[in-house]
């Protein structure tokens, strides 16, 4: 397959390198900004956070490194990877707070600048960290980023009642991910969604054995020739699957597998032709559109003050950017708008509609959601730091008066229940589904 992956040393007019100058280095991407009223700013990048100078700070910091790294017209031919410049690389997050806030023409292409940046480092040989070798191994070997075996991967099926979509056609494929899989405290995650789809009649099957990650955790890390193997692997599983077993939509539970399943693969010439007549959707937004379409509603009480956690790869990951590429409405590539396609309304909504349920914003929200700080890889390099990260989101959780933090997402909810540990916190974290199953 062809994959159109920008690298940071491209040719042409619009390469990243074209972006990345258009850096202001205004300083802007510290803060997450509300308008009001009344208007607030909060600190907006983890990162920053912890290592608290310039060269780190956010976006500003990376367009510095990448500038660096290819033509700065003073230090030319002076660039070398340090352990100073990998450890700066690989401590962003890629939670894309800063993207958020940016508004030049480099604000669509952040997030591609920073993983081009590893991956440059990655085909240097000097990517990712030591640290994470252990992950892209187990990828190669396994098919998963937790060092699992292919055999255990189906363990939380057993004695549910899941349909075999090898064996059995079903329109619905949940693909429940390698977290709840391999990591034993988020299980519940698989298991309730199963609960949820019965008690609600969904039509749905799981691949078991046969299924494979997503890729999302060696692509943020750099590796794009593994990524490229496992995504090649189940877009060819997918079509399969559309074909022989009459699958059109597939419902993932993980922020990091939809956003991979979504847009990561769409980087791919082939995308449309091995995609076509297959509809990817979260697990949240699956959910409310069929209670929207009045397929159910949660009738049993649970009296609870709880607040939601938005997952970067669920909420402000998701976007089409609007640039004006021929420079007819501003001058050429300039950045003019965007499109926001994140799930922020259908788990607000969901919670809601459970009664007894108090429901309590935290300060950041929605696009300025303050990053759990598990993602890019951070979570197996420095995890004692992602843990400190979620701390700080659990103690901005506890100022709701929550009794517990919902989210989406296996990756920020075992994070931010080893986020309460660091603080001694009684606030734990489940998944919406885990809510919604009790509701039902
Ligand atoms: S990345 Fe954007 S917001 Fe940040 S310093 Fe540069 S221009 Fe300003
Ligand atoms: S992606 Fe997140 S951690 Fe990385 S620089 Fe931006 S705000 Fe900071």
């Amino acid at each position: 397959m062809q994959w159109n992956f920008k690298n940071i040393d491209d040719e042409g007019e619009f390469n990243l390198e074209h972006f990345f100058w258009k850096c202001t280095a205004c300083g802007t991407c510290k803060s997450g900004y509300t308008y009001g009223p009344p208007p607030t700013f909060r600190r907006i990048c983890p990162q920053g956070e912890k290592f608290g100078f310039e060269g780190f700070f956010a976006s500003k910091g990376k367009a510095a490194l990448a500038r660096w790294m290819t033509s700065d017209p003073i230090l030319k031919n002076k660039f070398e990877w340090t352990p100073e410049y990998l450890n700066t690389l690989y401590t962003c997050i890629g939670c894309g707070g800063c993207q958020n806030q940016c508004l030049v023409d480099f604000k669509p292409f952040i997030i591609e600048t920073i993983e081009a940046m590893r991956a440059k480092a990655v085909e240097d040989g000097q990517g990712p960290l030591r640290e994470h070798h252990i992950l892209v191994t187990s990828m190669k070997n396994n098919d998963n980023p937790y060092t699992g075996p292919r055999g255990i991967r189906a363990k939380w099926m057993k004695g549910l009642d899941v349909k075999d979509i090898n064996k059995e056609s079903s329109p619905v494929l949940y693909y429940a991910g390698c977290t709840p899989a391999y990591n034993a405290p988020v299980r519940q995650l698989a298991v309730k969604t199963v609960s949820v789809f019965n008690k609600i009649g969904v039509d749905f099957g799981a691949l078991g054995k046969k299924e494979v990650c997503c890729g999302s955790t060696v692509l943020r890390l750099g590796a794009r020739d593994e990524f490229k193997r496992i995504a090649e692997k189940n877009l060819e599983q997918f079509k399969y699957l559309h074909d022989e077993r009459g699958v059109d939509t597939i419902v993932s539970s993980c922020a990091g597998c939809y956003r991979s399943l979504l847009e990561d693969y769409a980087i791919s010439e082939e995308y449309k032709d091995y995609m076509d007549g297959i509809k990817v959707m979260h697990t949240a937004d699956y959910l409310y559109k069929l209670y929207k379409e009045g397929k159910f509603e949660p009738k049993n009480e649970i009296k609870m003050k709880v607040t939601y956690h938005d997952p970067c790869h669920l909420g402000r990951h998701i976007k089409e950017w609007i640039i004006d590429w021929d420079g007819s409405k501003q001058w050429k590539g300039s950045y003019m708008d965007l499109v926001d396609k994140g799930t922020f309304e259908s788990p607000r909504e969901l919670i809601k509609a459970i009664p007894g349920i108090q429901f309590e914003e935290m300060r950041r929200n929605q696009n300025n959601s303050y990053c759990c700080g598990s993602g890019g890889g951070v979570k197996t390099a420095f995890p004692d730091w992602a843990a400190e990260n979620a701390a700080l989101r659990v103690e901005e959780a506890e100022q709701t008066g929550a009794e517990k933090i919902i989210t989406c997402c296996p990756f920020c909810h075992a994070n931010l229940n080893d986020g309460a540990k660091v603080k001694n916190s009684a606030l734990k974290t489940i998944d919406l589904v885990e809510l919604l199953d009790e509701a039902l």
